[in-house]
């Protein structure tokens, strides 16, 4: 029975990161499992069967049917039933008996590749990248939070305990100015109560980004209560029943919200890095620039775009001393070291990124310049000072 975790570690990756296999039969599958109502079909398994038979064609001396790494692939990817919409991740090698089996939330889509390293790149930046909303419901007495993570919704309401608030009832007929005065007011205690806990549930790091799901002519209301600090991490607001929502209806309209920042994050991303490579300031763009930023240590966020079989650029990585070429090398220009030729460059750009405190970012909405689709956003550049570079 496989051990099959849904978080993976940092000595765990680094352990991958290093892995070599002069074999060349390192696999690494990313595989979206299949919604139950789409089982019937069964189009997926198959696609990733055929795909891993093709790619496996090239693999020297055993056949295919042979190894057990495949088969255990094969059969693994076969029997996912919706995996609770959990990707499978995969990284095998048989030959020197690794296999390690994750269940990740997030959409990496189908992907398949052999060769002498795994291919880390999606999973690190899916990681990273990884932001929590917080999604709190509110209406005139009521308040329900959830937590909305790599496309994964989990409600928390029992952490607002409203049992020592007096709950606000419905006045039948008879109404006066004073009776309503006292209803306005205690709807605003009652957002205010919200307000202070969601402030001290975000300075307690229990989320990054905040969402309000409430009635339209409720919003006003309830932003007037909100922090300065709580507004700054607003991704959006959306209309529902807070009472009756189901955690499918906020989940879709929350990740509409998280889709659009997601979208115009990476696109200030893009200009910032794109606009301090023309100024000559806090952008490098192409690989030979961003792998002297990265040695010179003033990378602050790798960016790159994946790119389809036959379009990647590859990238040569020293096994000794970790130093970077742009191009295919035997050895280290530095030290003599053996250098591994990594087939995406952006794998080789990781793994001397990773545990640096760089931050890595696969651009999904925009196409950073050909043709190797790799840039950085930078700290500062060695050669101008820190102010010239920030005033550009
Ligand atoms: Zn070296």
């Amino acid at each position: 029975m496989a051990i099959v975790n849904s978080k993976i570690t940092l000595d765990e990756l680094q352990e991958l990161a290093r892995f070599w296999s002069e074999d060349r039969d390192a696999i690494s599958v990313y595989f979206k499992a299949p919604a139950p109502s789409e089982l019937a079909h069964r189009e997926e398994p198959i696609f990733a069967k055929d795909q891993i038979k093709q790619k496996l064609g090239s693999l020297k001396g055993m056949s295919h049917a042979d190894r057990e790494d495949v088969q255990r692939i094969l059969e693994t990817v076969s029997e996912l039933k919706g995996n609770n919409g959990r990707a499978k991740v995969i990284f095998a090698c048989w030959s020197k008996g690794i296999w390690r089996e994750y269940d990740a939330p997030g959409d990496f889509g189908c992907r398949i590749d052999v060769g002498p390293n795994f291919s880390l790149a999606p999973l690190i930046a899916q990681q990273q990248g990884r932001r929590r909303y917080c999604i709190a419901l509110a209406d005139r007495n009521r308040a329900r939070l959830l937590l909305l993570e790599a496309r994964e919704i989990t409600e928390h309401s029992q952490v607002i305990d409203e049992d020592d608030k007096e709950k606000i009832r419905t006045t039948g007929t008879g109404k006066s100015v004073h009776l309503e005065r006292k209803k306005d007011e205690q709807v605003r205690r009652h957002f205010t109560f919200v307000a202070e806990h969601l402030l001290h549930f975000y300075e307690h790091k229990d989320y990054d980004c905040l969402i309000v799901g409430c009635r339209d002519d409720m919003w006003p209301a309830i932003e007037a209560e909100l922090h300065p600090d709580l507004k700054r991490v607003l991704a959006g607001h959306f209309h529902c029943d807070p009472g009756i929502a189901s955690c499918e209806e906020i989940q879709e309209k929350a990740q509409a919200l998280v889709d659009v920042r997601d979208r115009v994050d990476e696109q200030k991303l893009m200009e910032r890095t794109m606009g301090g490579f023309a100024s000559n300031a806090l952008g490098a763009v192409g690989i030979n620039e961003v792998i002297d930023a990265l040695e010179k240590g003033e990378v602050r966020t790798l960016l790159w775009t994946s790119k389809p079989d036959g379009e990647q650029h590859s990238a040569s990585l020293c096994e000794h001393c970790g130093h970077l070429e742009g191009k295919e090398l035997n050895a280290c220009t530095l030290c003599g070291g053996k250098m591994r030729l990594y087939q995406n460059a952006e794998e080789a750009l990781l793994r001397h990124a990773l545990g640096r405190s760089i931050e890595v970012r696969e651009m999904h909405y925009s196409k950073l310049p050909m043709p190797d689709r790799i840039a950085a956003w930078l700290r500062f550049r060695a050669e101008i000072s820190t102010p010239q570079a920030l005033a550009s």
